[in-house]
């Protein structure tokens, strides 16, 4: 059997697989990774979180880098992935999206169950209080008085809702996303070069948890070797002929 059909196979007579997403499941909406060449690495030096924390430069620098990003995010539009992996939790096939993206693409699409790993970047959040609000407008007033925004409520720092380099993960957020992999009997992967932790343990986890693991990504991963099937090409046409194959089934 070919491995699409195989794929499919495993969809439909499955009780919902778990996709975990990377950030190459929006490079077809335009956004770029961070490890493909010209990805956001090859013209940025990361600001870690402590620099953050410590250094009005640091700030200002972080908000230079994101302003320019942010512009990615807002005019980006989910791709036909994003779209079919909504589709099929709509039908019962996917329980829910655990992704590393902080594009919001994923909701955008129409997935309900996303557990955002990095957090988000359509917000920002105050370091001191917790208050929320819109990234757009945070991003909009830098941009408009080439000043850092700090919180409306409390004058603290803020920062995009994202984990930054050098920052804890959410608790809550992981245990979940654990618990979703154990439950699932097909961990479906795509996008991620699956370097970073968790990321690079989900695939043993679902395996040891006895799912079946599927991993589509363009290059070759490191984790290639624990999946039950990989498929090196673009999400998006992969995605669209697995669909193909449940549509004739
Ligand atoms: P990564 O950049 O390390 O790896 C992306 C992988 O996706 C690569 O192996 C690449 O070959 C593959 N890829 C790219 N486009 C593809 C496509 N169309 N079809 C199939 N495969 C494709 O990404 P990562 O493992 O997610 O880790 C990077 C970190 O980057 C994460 O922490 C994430 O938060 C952050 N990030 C997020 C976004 C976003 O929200 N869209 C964008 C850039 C970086």
């Amino acid at each position: 059997m070919q491995k699409i059909e195989q794929i499919a196979e495993w969809l439909a007579a499955g009780s919902g697989a778990v996709v975990f997403s990377g950030a190459g499941m929006s490079t077809e909406s335009g956004i770029p990774d961070f490890r493909s060449p010209g990805g956001v690495w090859a013209t940025n030096q990361p600001v870690y979180f402590d620099e953050y924390m410590a250094s009005s430069e640091a700030r200002y620098e972080y908000w230079r880098q994101k302003s320019i990003a942010h512009q990615d995010f807002a005019d980006s539009q989910p791709n036909c992935g994003h779209k079919l992996l909504a589709a099929w939790e709509q039908v019962g096939m996917v329980q829910g999206v655990i992704t590393q993206n902080i594009d919001g693409l994923h909701q955008l699409a129409g997935s309900s169950l996303v557990l955002e790993l990095h957090g988000t970047a359509r917000q920002v959040a105050c370091l001191e209080c917790g208050a929320r609000g819109p990234a757009d407008q945070a991003v909009a007033e830098f941009l408009a008085t080439d000043e850092v925004p700090s919180c409306p409520e409390c004058d603290g720092i803020t920062k995009h809702a994202t984990i930054s380099f050098g920052q804890q993960l959410d608790d809550e957020v992981l245990r979940q996303a654990d618990q979703l992999v154990q439950r699932a009997d097909l961990l479906l992967v795509m996008g991620s070069s699956l370097v970073v932790q968790p990321a690079a343990s989900l695939p043993a986890i679902a395996a040891r948890s006895g799912a079946r693991v599927v991993i589509i990504n363009r290059d070759a991963t490191d984790q290639d070797g624990i999946a039950d099937a990989v498929i090196h090409g673009e999400i998006g046409e992969t995605l669209e002929a697995i669909n193909s194959c449940l549509e004739n089934s």
